[in-house]
């Protein structure tokens, strides 16, 4: 099964001249889901100690990873919303910035953790959930994504870590 084909372009969302991949289609189809999670669980990062995935997009495919592999879930999501003590790691936007939190005591030195998100653009979100694991002392396993937009330097940006993608686009 070709997961682009349950991918849905909305060109100018949310500003003039992005072309949004909307997931909605994919996540309405039980089949094309079901074979997103069974791609992802069969890319080889070697040994995974525990799934972390970034709000939100990002949970939607992270949780049930890490239930089929069955490892746990760690959320990685916007300031403000995580009630423990937190590492916090900023990064730039196209204007301004923002930010990414993680529990501190989420993961720890010795885990390999896999990262997942729904797409990878320029990298910068992941590339910052990637510093706030190690921030925790754990390695980053790898990170994995349904969507890469191949145009843009995301990939390069997250080296020398692992990148995966289930739908490449050039
Ligand atoms: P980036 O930090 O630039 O790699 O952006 C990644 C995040 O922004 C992902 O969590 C995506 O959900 C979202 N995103 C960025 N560009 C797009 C796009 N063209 N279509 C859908 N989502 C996008």
């Amino acid at each position: 099964m070709d997961l682009r084909h349950h991918l849905r372009d909305v060109p100018d969302f949310p500003k003039p001249g992005i072309l949004f991949k909307d997931i909605t289609p994919l996540l309405a189809n039980p089949a094309a889901m079901k074979e997103s999670i069974r791609q992802l669980a069969a890319l080889d990062f070697g040994k995974i100690d525990c799934i972390a995935a970034i709000e939100s997009r990002g949970f939607l495919f992270g949780v049930p990873l890490a239930m089929h592999l069955g490892l746990g879930f760690v959320p990685i999501r916007k300031p403000g919303k995580l009630p423990w003590k937190t590492n916090r790691v900023e990064y730039v936007l196209e204007y301004g910035t923002d930010a990414v939190e993680i529990h501190q005591d989420a993961v720890h030195k010795g885990q390999r953790v896999l990262l997942v998100d729904d797409l990878l653009a320029t990298g910068g979100t992941m590339g910052a959930a990637c510093k706030l694991v190690e921030s925790c002392g754990a390695t980053v396993a790898g990170c994995a994504f349904v969507v890469e937009l191949a145009f843009l330097p995301g990939r390069q940006k997250l080296a020398p870590h692992r990148v995966e993608s289930l739908v490449c686009i050039r």
